[in-house]
């Protein structure tokens, strides 16, 4: 049994690429691990630093986690400012976290280009708050998308260095996972780049999305005038769309529709039908769960208090011998 631990940012609710490249994984990997899911509030600060509606948006990614399968008796399913000992490590690793390394990495240098009136230091260590959150429970696998797998080369670095400046075989190295090859990026609607909360309204499909938000998303998705050749390569917002289709549909409908971009006979709006369809059935199930368990206000606050003891309490114990370690005293 290995240590699994994985969170989201209570930002906005949660994605098709939420969905597909974490939270999906975490409900397969807590029957046979030993999983701690958390809501990252305070990675949110880097980006957004008054928060205007925080207790709400961390309500809502809690909802959808346990909406989507995540059973809170049997994993650790906790908010992360619950456990301020994931701030102590942060202050402890960054000690040995060199400016050239975090300025190299490229969620950073897309920040900053985004952001350019708030280039703070949070935003610069964010992978030394990643590698924390990681490291306090000792995890080894790190169910992320494609987009995480920088930062988790990261977090192995920090691991390693601490390991040996302190001579200790102490931290795991901890590992990007998703089942199947490769890990997952799910992209958005706009023709180009990854599905994210932060890429505009239409950019992504919400899990709590009605069925009319769906469509009407889909059918506005950009595309193009069509294949004017036989087997031509797909244009990237084309692609992505047929990269939604795979996550989303069975698979005769993807090649049904593969074969007709092939032979030029597709037309989109009947493309784009079908995928808003398959969404819709897709998500319809999550839909309920989610209005139903938000409505039970007494049992999602028995949920994060039992996962703020249960984290806090391993988090404690790392702490504490990584206090030990360095030699201060406990
Ligand atoms: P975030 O929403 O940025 O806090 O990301 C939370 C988790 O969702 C991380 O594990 C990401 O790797 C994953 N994720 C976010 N967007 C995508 C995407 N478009 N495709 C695949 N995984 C994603």
């Amino acid at each position: 049994m290995e240590t699994v631990v994985s969170g989201i940012r209570p930002t906005g609710k949660l994605h098709l690429g939420n969905y597909f490249g974490a939270v999906s994984n975490f409900v397969r990997l807590q029957q046979e691990h030993n999983c701690y899911f958390f809501i990252a509030d305070y990675h949110c600060l880097t980006t957004h630093p008054v928060h205007v509606d925080m207790q709400n948006n961390v309500k809502s990614i809690l909802v959808e986690y346990l909406a989507c399968g995540i059973d809170p008796d049997v994993s650790t399913l906790y908010v992360q400012s619950d456990v301020p000992e994931v701030a102590e490590l942060y202050l402890l690793l960054n000690m040995n976290a060199y400016k050239g390394e975090l300025e190299r990495c490229t969620t950073f240098k897309e920040k900053i280009k985004k952001q350019k009136d708030n280039i703070n230091a949070g935003l610069l260590t964010y992978p030394v708050l990643m590698a924390s959150d990681i490291l306090i429970h000792k995890a080894t696998k790190v169910p992320v998308g494609h987009d995480q797998k920088q930062h988790l080369e990261m977090s192995r670095t920090f691991a390693r260095r601490f390991n040996r400046l302190y001579n200790r075989d102490y931290f795991p190295e901890p590992h990007a996972f998703n089942f199947g090859n490769s890990l997952i990026r799910i992209p958005g609607l706009d023709g180009g780049g990854k599905m994210g909360k932060s890429e505009g309204a239409n950019n992504a499909i919400y899990l709590s999305d009605t069925p009319e938000e769906i469509s009407k998303k889909i059918m506005r998705a950009v595309t193009d005038s069509g294949p004017i050749e036989p087997n031509q390569k797909k244009p990237e917002a084309i692609q992505n769309l047929f990269s939604i289709m795979k996550a989303v549909s069975s698979s005769e409908t993807l090649t049904y529709f593969d074969d007709l971009y092939s032979n030029c006979k597709i037309r989109y709006g009947d493309f784009k039908k079908q995928l808003a369809d398959d969404i819709i059935l897709f998500t319809s199930q999550l839909r309920e769960k989610i209005s139903e368990i938000s409505d039970d206000e007494d049992y999602l606050k028995k949920v994060m208090k039992q996962g703020a003891e249960k984290a806090h309490q391993n988090a404690a114990k790392t702490i504490r011998e990584v206090r030990e370690i360095i030699g201060f005293r406990n």
